[in-house]
Parts: C-alpha cells; sequence; structure tokens
C-alpha cells in the first residue's frame, strides 16, 4: 500500500480506498508531506500528473475528474458547454477526454466561483472558442491580485481572455443543447461567488465547492467564505433537489440527497463542537488538541483539508 502514488489515484478511488483504516494510516503521511509546500502547488501537482477520468451522468452530460474541480460538459450540436475550466496543467488530457466524448468544439463555459482549481483553464477554454459566464464576483476577483490566507496565496490577476464576460447577480438562463441550464447564486458560502448550474431536462445538478463530498471541505473567508454560509448553503441545496436528481459536487465522487444530509450533519455537529470549545474560551491550538472532528476523520479527514486545518476554519467562523 505504501508505493501507492496518491497523485494518480482519482479521488472517486480514493474514497473508495479510505473507507478502510489500514488504507487511511498509508495515506495520510504521503498528504501531509506534500502540504508542506503549500495546498496551491500540491494541487497543480496532482492534476499535472493524473489521469481525466470521464463519467457520463445522464442525457447528453458528463463529468470529467481529476484537473481540480469537478468539470461538467454538456454536449451538443451548439458545441460543447463546460462548467468550470480545472487546471491548465491538464489541458492535453482534457482536451482528450472531451474528443472521447464527442467531435463538437467548446463554445460555452461557466465557472461555478472564481478558485484556481476551477477557473486555471479559462484561458485556453477560451481561446479554443468558449464565451465565458459566472457570478459577478467570480469576475471581481479574477480581475484584480487577491490573496486567500487560508491558502497563504495571492493570486494576480487572470489575462483578459479568462476573465467572465457575461456576469449575473442573482439568477441567470442558458439555452443550450436542447437544454434549459438555471445558474443561481448562492448566499456567500464557500466563497462570495458560488453559484450552482441545473440542468432543468436531465435533473442534474453542479453545486460547486458548497459541497465536497466525503472530504472535508476548505472554507475561503478572505472572500465571503463562513461555516454558517456553508450549512445555510446545503440546506437550500437539500430543498432544490429530489431522490432522483444527480449531484456534481465541487470535489468528491458524484453525489445525490443523501450526500448533502451526510454533509450537513458534519458541519452542523462539528460547528458545535468547535463553537462550545471556543466559548469556553480554549484557544485555537487547544480547540485543535481537543480533537472537535474525531467522530468524523476516518471518513472526512483524508484529502486535502486534514482534520486540524478544518477544525481551524471552523474556529475562524464561530
Ligand atoms: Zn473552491
Amino acid at each position: 500500500m505504501n508505493n501507492l502514488d496518491l497523485s494518480s489515484l482519482s479521488r472517486r478511488d480514493f474514497i473508495v480506498v479510505a473507507g478502510s483504516a489500514a488504507a487511511a494510516v498509508a495515506f495520510a503521511p504521503r498528504f501531509l508531506f506534500a502540504q508542506k509546500k503549500g495546498i496551491v502547488p500540491t494541487m497543480i501537482d496532482a492534476a499535472a500528473k493524473a489521469t481525466i477520468k470521464t463519467y457520463p451522468l445522464r442525457r447528453n452530460i458528463s463529468v470529467l475528474e481529476g484537473s481540480g474541480g469537478n468539470i461538467g460538459v454538456l454536449t451538443g450540436k451548439d458545441g460543447k458547454l463546460l462548467v468550470d475550466s480545472g487546471f491548465t496543467v491538464s489541458k492535453p488530457r482534457i482536451l482528450e477526454a472531451l474528443n472521447s466524448l464527442s467531435s463538437d468544439h467548446i463554445t460555452q463555459l461557466i465557472n461555478t466561483h472564481w478558485h484556481i482549481d476551477h477557473t486555471d483553464g479559462n484561458a485556453w477554454v477560451h481561446s479554443a472558442g468558449a464565451a465565458i459566464t459566472a457570478h459577478v464576483d467570480t469576475r471581481k476577483h479574477l480581475s484584480t491580485s487577491t490573496r486567500v490566507e487560508g491558502w497563504q496565496y495571492t493570486f494576480p490577476p487572470v489575462p483578459a481572455g479568462a476573465i467572465p464576460k457575461t456576469v449575473f447577480d442573482d439568477a441567470y438562463r442558458v439555452h443550450h443543447n436542447d437544454t434549459q441550464l438555471d445558474l443561481k447564486h448562492y448566499a456567500p458560502a464557500h466563497t462570495d461567488s458560488d453559484i450552482s448550474v441545473v440542468f432543468e431536462e436531465a435533473d442534474v445538478i453542479h453545486v460547486g465547492d458548497t459541497l465536497w463530498n466525503g472530504i472535508y471541505p476548505f472554507i475561503d473567508y478572505s472572500t465571503g467564505g463562513s461555516i454558517n454560509g456553508m450549512i445555510r448553503a446545503t440546506e437550500g441545496n437539500l430543498s432544490a433537489v429530489t431522490d432522483k436528481t444527480i449531484v456534481i459536487p465541487g470535489h468528491g465522487p458524484i453525489a445525490n440527497k443523501t450526500s448533502f444530509e451526510e454533509f450537513r450533519d458534519m458541519l452542523v455537529t462539528i460547528r458545535r463542537n468547535v463553537a462550545t470549545l471556543k466559548k469556553h474560551g480554549n484557544s485555537l491550538s487547544a480547540t485543535i488538541a481537543a480533537k472537535p472532528t474525531a467522530a468524523y476523520d476516518a471518513k472526512w479527514g483524508q484529502f486535502l483539508i486534514t482534520p486540524a486545518k478544518f477544525a481551524g476554519l471552523v474556529y475562524s467562523g464561530v
């Protein structure tokens, strides 16, 4: 087990493997080691090596997994529509995966939020012919130098072509490839720029980073995110789906309504544990030492955001 290369595993594989405690022990040190160089370089390195896996969902909708956030793809006569663009280092493998779906050119790109693991590919996808649509705050953050304290990283403004030209505040509708797409802004949750994308006829929803399926989420307090916002967004997601809805999370394997329930329960319980510790005067390090996430770590603590890191993210917001 120790010789397995983590970066070659898809998140789907990883979640399955991580279900076993022995595997979790084998993997954890590699992640901790990788994180010493920072989360952003770690994500880019992983994307540089990862194979892109394609999962057909329903009708003409598929998901590509392996380059930062999950990429939704809608194929058809109007050209491919992508939801998020992954990391630029994955371009040849993303193109290969897209070409295996159909020969349509890329004509539309929607960003679920501004983070680099969902927008780094914007420049090449735009050059390939896509018009870019996003929330107005995605354009704002991509247009200026933006610091994310939680990643200890400052992002420079992106090139002009990578900036969304069509932006909206609350909601936006697009008709493309015989599909009605409903784009809706969340109240600030993971960031202030999060949107959901519903593919109406197929009953599929891409919820961006308001759901990390089976793994502790990153919460970006620097651009409007908060634990309370994440819980509120999850309640909204729960009321927006049925048992039949297919859910594309920002990270982790394809999800469903139950995934939101499990995510909500995890967020609410850990928030309560951390808030109690903080209320009793515990410092951040004392709170982390008290292991407020312990009951969830075996399942949720095996990816980029470690139990200690997640406890710290919650601590900032209670
Ligand atoms: Zn994100």
